[in-house]
């Protein structure tokens, strides 16, 4: 299966993601994580993208597109994937499209995780993400670990990424609402888009989304 997720920041995507990615045996895709690599590793990519990053800004296209490619084409990706955080813009989707109709391959559907912006912005103020592995994500309130700062799964540290601060997170909302919710019509215009709603327990999400990608799926 080839799955598109969206959502605003803070709807889920990543924790929702990897549950799905297991569930399904497809790796999870997610460009946000291959900024962070890129950054905590100190590459040129990393360097460039955290500037943008951290303004709450999308980073450029051509960059973001090529890196993106790069990883769809690796071997564990050939019978699909789930994508978390691209395409973030029509002309990335666009991009994505020409990708796939080359190599004569469909998206199976986009998922998209709605939730109230008042409830994102408490979630992002609250998330703690392991050193270790970006799908242990805790939440001050919501989700605590154990014992403060250390991740309960595997014993790493625990962070606040350097874009969750207030001012941030409002940039990347507003640069959601102009630059990336434009992409559910244009997949809506497709027939891929199923809306679920986010809210609620971790599971519950994950088994909401399970259902309406099989419904999906069944109706292929
Ligand atoms: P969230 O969905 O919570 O905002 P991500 O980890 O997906 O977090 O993305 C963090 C940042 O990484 C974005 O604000 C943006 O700067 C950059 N980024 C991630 N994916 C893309 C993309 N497809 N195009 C451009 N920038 C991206």
């Amino acid at each position: 299966m080839r799955i598109v997720l969206v959502g605003p920041p803070g709807a889920g995507k990543g924790t929702q993601a990897a549950f799905l990615a297991q569930n399904l045996s497809i790796p999870h895709i997610s460009t946000g994580d291959l900024f962070r690599a890129n950054i905590s590793k100190q590459t040129e990519l990393g360097k460039l993208a955290k500037s943008y990053m951290d303004k709450g800004e999308l980073v450029p296209d051509e960059v973001t597109i090529a890196m993106a490619k790069d990883r769809m084409e690796q071997p564990d990706a050939v019978n699909g994937f789930l994508l978390d955080g691209f395409p973030r813009n029509v002309s990335q989707a666009e991009a994505l499209d020409e990708m796939l109709q080359h190599e004569d391959m469909k998206l199976d559907g986009v998922l998209d995780l709605e939730v109230p912006e008042t409830e994102v912005v408490k979630r992002i103020a609250g998330r703690r993400i392991c050193r270790n592995d970006s799908a242990h994500v805790f939440h001050v309130s919501y989700k605590a670990p154990k014992q403060e700062g250390v991740c309960d799964v595997c014993g790493g540290e625990l962070y606040q990424r350097d874009d969750d601060s207030e001012e941030t997170v409002r940039k990347r909302l507003e640069v959601y609402h102009t630059q990336t919710e434009p992409i559910i019509d244009y997949y809506k215009a497709q027939g891929l888009v199923v809306t679920i709603s986010a809210l609620g327990k971790v599971e519950e999400v994950t088994g909401r989304a399970m259902e309406a990608l099989k419904r999906e799926d069944d109706a292929a």
